[in-house]
């Protein structure tokens, strides 16, 4: 084959792009011993800080990387604490006009998150995040390559070859591997070489970030925050909902996002117009800035509903397009990566069949097409407290002043406006503390087999309380548990992961370890198996065990390499190597 002969450059899986999706992406891989190639065509990491919350999901993916690799992100993030004093105010020197508890502030929020995961929230701008998930890779053995652009490719039934561009020489050169993945962002030339379907519609709004340093620490000392949301003329105008002075590092690196007209060419960003609009979010018309960037970029409401083209898959913003809010682009990214991975890894060591594959469109579209939607209607959610305010698009000052002094007017009226502001602030939780739609992915592909149970009905809101549940294609839940030789706590997911498939059971299920071992020679299959119980591996002293596992002492869990449960059986059976055995023959199609 005429692209066999001339690629120069021979390896497993070739990853496009190191963002969050790339960099996770060839790092997992890296770390379950696959032959990995990640280029991207820029010869820098992020140089602006964009993404920056990371939710739990994404640092139990960073835990199961290795515990030096989470640490590392607490290290240079700002922690939970600091996040959750969300402020709407005039400007931020100006009057206050509303506050909500987000990220997990609120005491019983910050419950929720505690027994939720043994990870914590925080937020870690991208500047931090991809040079650790990077480093990972490439000190774990993937082959980093930057300045180098990918061009094209072709598929056959053995592998791709991708034409790629040295940025540096020019010079062009193929790469052949067996499979490719796309992580290259919003404007993905994979995603458009496959030809990927992709609904909804891009540029929905225009937006510029302001990258900027001054110290502002005495306008936000007593209500630290990540997220400051400035009420001004022309705030309802474009961008992602109303006008935002972000924190970057605190208090003194901060990024402005403030929209404009799409339907009108984007204004010019000359150092004159970037510092009047930093000084009129923060209200003070001396204030004394450095600008250190500002970029112009569109708003998009669009995902993919396939994401694979047989050898080919795209991840990340390649795959769901869509602005800021909630904070899901990055950690949806790296999510794709870790549903992705694993499978690929399996496949290439022969331990699962190519059909595995189908289950990442199967379990990842639904997660774009789901926090595509929600970033966008929160952005609409902004609505109601503009309502409230009596700002209606107009750029009429005095109207709009007199209509937010109103708010202090005694009498049924200024009441009735004043619970409609608290209850429009109120509602944001769907954009600033929706632990469900971070939490509650319940998959369902070949790669899950069902137990014949209902899956269980949410007894609260699920976009924004989070659920546990064994229910096969769940995560499985958190709880700690003791180990019995040294007595130190562990979590449920410590004890699975790590590229390979955990059998979960209790005492009276050892016969579901013998299963385990004795299947694992002829399928090839490393299977990790893990008792809880009095006097066995590890104990389940508080009882958080058994309360949350929804079977019995004698039943078994099996947890895919991603902590999704892949299947579960309430007791002991007749024949459990039998049954273990058709179970793993489904999830991996063999
Ligand atoms: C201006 C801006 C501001 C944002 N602000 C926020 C925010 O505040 N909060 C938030 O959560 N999200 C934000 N996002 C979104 C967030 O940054 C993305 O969701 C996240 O970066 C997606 O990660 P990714 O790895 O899929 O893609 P990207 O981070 O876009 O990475 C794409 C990678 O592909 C490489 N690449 C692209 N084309 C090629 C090619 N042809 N050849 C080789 N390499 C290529 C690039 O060099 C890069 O390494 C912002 C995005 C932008 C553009």
């Amino acid at each position: 084959m005429k692209e066999m002969n001339t690629a120069e450059i021979r390896t497993d899986i070739l990853v496009i792009g190191t963002g969050p999706a790339g960099s996770a992406c060839a790092a997992l891989l890296a770390t379950y011993g696959v032959e990995v190639m990640v280029v991207s065509k820029f010869r820098w990491l992020a140089n602006t800080p964009r993404a920056h919350i990371t939710n739990q999901r994404t640092m139990e993916v960073l835990r199961d990387l290795g515990r030096e690799v989470e640490n590392e992100a607490y290290l240079h993030a700002t922690a939970q604490d600091l996040m959750g004093e969300n402020v709407f105010c005039e400007s931020l020197a100006g009057e206050e006009i509303g506050r909500m508890k987000s990220w997990g502030k609120h005491p019983l929020s910050r419950a929720a998150h505690h027994l939720a995961s043994p990870s914590r929230m925080n937020d870690l701008p991208q500047t931090f995040m991809e040079p650790i998930l990077y480093a990972t890779a490439c000190g774990r053995g993937a082959q980093g390559r930057m300045s180098t652009e990918y061009l094209r490719h072709e598929q056959d039934a053995d592998g791709v070859t991708a034409t790629l561009r040295d940025r540096l020489s020019g010079r062009e050169y193929q790469v052949r591997a067996k499979y490719l993945v796309g992580a290259d962002g919003g404007n993905s030339l994979v995603a458009e070489h496959i030809g990927t379907p992709i609904e909804g519609r891009m540029g929905v709004g225009g937006s510029m970030n302001i990258l900027f340093r001054a110290d502002l620490s005495r306008y936000v000392a007593h209500r630290p925050s990540v997220l400051y949301w400035v009420m001004q003329p022309g705030a309802d105008v474009g961008g992602i909902g109303m006008g935002l002075v972000r924190m970057v590092r605190p208090w003194n690196e901060w990024l402005i996002v403030w929209g404009y007209d799409i339907s009108e060419p984007p204004p010019e960003m000359s150092p004159e117009f970037t510092a009047g609009v930093v000084r009129q979010l923060v209200g003070d018309p001396e204030l004394e800035m450095e600008i250190v960037s500002s970029s112009i970029w569109t708003v998009h409401n669009a995902y993919a509903t396939e994401m694979r083209k047989g050898r080919v898959f795209i991840m990340g913003d390649a795959a769901h397009r869509h602005p800021p809010s909630n904070g899901l682009g990055s950690n949806t990214s790296i999510q794709d990566a870790y549903n992705l991975a694993w499978k690929l890894a399996a496949v290439l060591r022969g331990e699962a069949g190519e059909k595995l594959l189908e289950s990442y469109t199967a379990e990842r579209a639904p997660v774009a097409r789901q926090i595509v939607t929600r970033a966008n209607q929160s952005i609409a959610e902004f609505g109601p407290i503009f309502d409230a305010l009596g700002m209606d698009g107009g750029d009429d000052i005095e109207k709009i002043r007199a209509s937010m002094d109103a708010r202090c007017d005694p009498g049924p009226d200024g009441e009735k406006q004043r619970a409609a502001l608290r209850d429009a602030i109120a509602f944001k939780k769907y954009e600033f503390d929706a632990h469900g739609v971070e939490m509650n992915h319940r998959y369902r592909s070949s790669a899950v087999v069902a137990d014949g149970k209902p899956e269980p009905e949410f007894e609260r809101d699920a976009e924004l309380h989070y659920q546990p549940t064994t229910w096969p294609g769940a995560r499985l839940p958190h709880v700690w548990v003791y180990e019995r030789d040294t007595g130190a706590r562990v979590s449920t997911l410590d004890l699975c992961g790590g590229g390979r498939f955990t059998l979960f059971t209790g005492i009276g299920g050892e016969a579901w370890l013998e299963a385990a071992e004795s299947l694992g020679g002829p399928l090839g299959l490393s299977l990790r198996c893990r008792v809880i119980g009095p006097r066995r591996g590890h104990v389940d002293h508080v009882g958080d065990w058994a309360r949350a596992r929804e079977i019995s002492d004698t039943g078994c869990l099996l947890v895919r390499p991603d902590q999704h449960v892949a299947w579960r059986c309430e007791k002991m059976v007749e024949d459990p190597r039998g049954e273990l055995e058709r179970v793993l023959r489904a999830v991996l199609s063999r």
